[in-house]
Parts: C-alpha cells; structure tokens; sequence
C-alpha cells in the first residue's frame, strides 16, 4: 500500500530488477565465457553489436547509475584533475572519475568494476563528448575506437542523409568482425532489428498511457522503467518486459489508478534529468499532485524507423532522427505535438550546465512555445550529475510557485 504522498510501485518492478541484474551479470561473465565486450553510446548501432555476438555496455547508463548514487559529485572531480574541464559532459567526467576510483554501482551488482572494452562504438548524433569519452578509454587500454559521425540540426530527413549514415555503419562491420573473431551474418542483424524495433514499439506505448488522465506512470518512474530499452533493444527479454508492464498500466487505466493521487496539473519535463534529486523532485511533485506526463528525455528511446527488410539504411534513419539531432523548428513542432497529446499544462525545462546538447532553453525556445501554445514555462538551472550546479532549495521555491501559476491559469 501506499500513501497519497509516496510512489506507487509497479508490481512489474521485481521482473525489472530480474531483468537488469542479469543483464549486469552477463556483462561481468564476458571474459570467462569468452564474450567481447563492446562499449555503445546510448543511440549507437547496439543492434550490429549484439548481432555479432558482442556484450554490449552503455557508459551513458552507467552515468546515470553513478548520478543517481549521488557519487558523481565526489567523482568529477578526480576527471577534473585529469585534464577534463569541470564544464563539459557529467557523465563523462563522473564515469571517468569512477574509473580512476575504482569505485561503482556495479560493484553492488558482482562486477569487479567497470567491464573493459574490446572496442568502443560511438554515434556522435547526441554530442561531441561521447567521442572524446571513448576515445580516452580506447588509449588507456590500447583497444578500437570506432564510430559513426552525425550531423546535427537536422531538419527534414532525406536520402543522402540516410545512405550516408548507412555507409559509415556498413563500414563498421569489417573492424568489427576483427574484433570478435566471427562473420557477419545479415539474417541474424536482421532478427536483432526486428526484436529492437518490437521494443520501441512496446516501450512507445507504455509513455503514451501516459495521455489518459489521470495518468498511470509518471516521468520519474519512466527514468527506472526505460532500463530495459536503454541497455537491451535488440533483446526478446526487453521485449516481454515491456508486455507485462504495459499489461500493468492497462490495467490500471481500467480501474483508474493515477501515478499521481488526485492529479490536477500535468507538466512536460524538458532536457536531463537531476538523476540524484529524482526521489526529491518525484515527491514534490506528489505532494503538488502534479503529474510530469511526458519528458523529451524518455521519448528518446523510440525507433520507430526499424525495419528489419532493410536494417543498415533503417538503423541510420532511426538513429538520425532522434530529438536531440534535429533542428530547433524540428524540436519545436516535436514539443508542440506532446503537449497536445498530453494535454499539458505547462512545461518545466532543465538548462543542464554540461549539456548544451539536451538543454534547449538556451536560445529563446521555451518564450516561442508560450507565444504559440500558451503554456507557461519554468527554467530550472542545474545538471544531470553534478549536484553542486543545482540550488536545492531555489528549485523547490521555483516549482512550487509553478504550479501556483499552472493551477491559476
Ligand atoms: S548528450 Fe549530454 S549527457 Fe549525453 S553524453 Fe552528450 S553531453 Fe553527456
């Protein structure tokens, strides 16, 4: 049972926790069971990955792991020392740190620390830092660093766009198929597209229950819900993890249960999430019973595009045409379309101090979205790990006055 004020949990949570520790323990079994290890940044081509036969690991992943530990702070600024500016990236620098400590959440999950790289696989479609992060792994332990180069703002998809992301994934294949020692088999690609595409299909409907009202999930369970997505498309097990928990919602749509008890305000959560105030902000939030609908961030994993017949040029125009790669009027237009399935009241962007990239409140966005939705916006200043860039008490000040301004409108 639990009180108006507290979470309710999803009785899907004891497969999710199944799920996510085996995962970890099949990532710290690779060396002894004769399994690469492969690095992959968060929209990286995973599905050519596990196609040929790597263990793939997300550090993105293990970033937020580190934030939501509240050991990032600690750890930055060991990568600081390093040579790495405190203003750039915070996982980065609090993965790096991590390193340098030998000192991580996986440690509690039967990793003897972070899982070493055969090769590391970068798509800088979301930034330039993931490049830089893997390549100072690459030259510590003298392995492969390899990738795809994505441009960014990118209006409307076309063709030339698509074939020339698709070339530079093929390109991979050869590097790869040296690294793990087997043949590329295009069947078994095919396969791995397919299962990741009936993921983002699945986890796209489990965010869009969201749009009943009162909603059934909220945007700081998603940030634990969207594990699966993040660190196992391509996998069958994210696949019926997300048919139970879809299941779950419907039923709770069925007998009304809401995310947020007597829910009265609906808000859009714009940019990163504060993984080490999730808790804090999830409670402010009840207590407001105010329910955060949809957020950029979760949406992030859909990839609608996959489409095993033809997976090169598909993984290519599924991962180019993510939020955070696309120009501003892209961006607006994406926003405008949530808010209205949504049916958001205001929208609460985070300016996150080492993510230019996932901070979109820079360059007068949220005051052309009131101008054209009339919806209150909030900026909220702060970061995804480093919690000296976020004012505590000025935040919870900021929100609260907020949703005064969302109820009265
Ligand atoms: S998008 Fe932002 S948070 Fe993600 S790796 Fe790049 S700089 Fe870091």
């Amino acid at each position: 049972m639990s009180s108006a004020s507290e979470r309710k949990d999803f009785a899907a949570n004891k497969q999710l926790r199944t799920v996510m520790g085996d995962y970890f323990a099949q990532i710290g079994r690779g060396p002894q069971e004769g399994k690469k290890t492969a690095w992959c940044t968060s929209v990286g081509p995973a599905e050519l990955l596990r196609a040929m036969g790597f263990n793939v690991y997300f550090p993105e992943n293990h970033g937020a792991m580190l934030g939501a530990a509240r050991m990032a702070s600690d750890l930055i600024p060991l990568a600081n020392a390093r040579g790495f500016s405190p203003d750039i990236c915070s996982y980065l620098t609090s993965d790096v740190g991590s390193y340098l400590k030998g000192a991580t959440p996986l440690q509690k999950m039967g990793l003897e620390g972070l899982p070493k790289a055969d090769v590391l696989v970068f798509n800088t479609n979301q930034c330039r830092d993931v490049k830089d992060w893997f390549q100072w792994y690459a030259r510590e332990w003298n392995v492969p660093c390899i990738g795809i180069h994505t441009p960014r703002a990118i209006g409307e998809m076309d063709d030339s766009l698509v074939k020339y992301i698709a070339g530079q994934i093929e390109e991979l294949v050869a590097p790869l198929e040296e690294v793990s020692g087997t043949a590329f088999d295009i069947d078994r690609l095919r396969e791995t597209v397919k299962i990741s595409r009936q993921c983002t299909v699945l986890w796209k409907a489990v965010i869009e229950t969201a749009a009943n009202v009162p909603s059934p999930i909220s945007f700081f369970d998603e940030t634990i819900q969207m594990g699966p997505a993040v660190v196992l498309r391509g996998e069958t097990v994210a696949v019926d993890y997300y048919r139970l928990l879809l299941d779950e919602l419907n039923q709770r749509i069925r007998d009304g249960v809401a995310a947020v008890q007597d829910e009265r305000l609906r808000v859009y959560w714009e940019g990163m999430p504060i993984w080490g105030k999730l808790r804090d902000l999830s409670s402010q939030f009840l207590a407001m019973k105010a329910c955060v609908v949809a957020s950029t961030y979760c949406n992030s994993w859909i990839f609608e595009a996959l489409d095993p017949a033809d997976p090169f040029q598909s993984m290519a125009r599924a991962y180019s045409s993510i939020f955070i790669c696309r120009s501003d009027d892209f961006k607006e237009n994406y926003i405008q379309r949530m808010v209205e399935q949504f049916r958001v009241d205001g929208i609460l962007f985070h300016d996150a101090k080492t993510c230019p990239n996932n901070s979109n409140c820079r360059y007068e966005m949220p005051q052309r979205l009131q101008q054209k939705l009339g919806k209150p916006f909030l900026i909220v200043n702060g970061d995804l790990n480093d919690l000296r860039l976020y004012s505590e008490e000025q935040t919870r000040t900021n929100i609260e006055a907020f949703a005064e301004q969302l109820a009265e409108a």
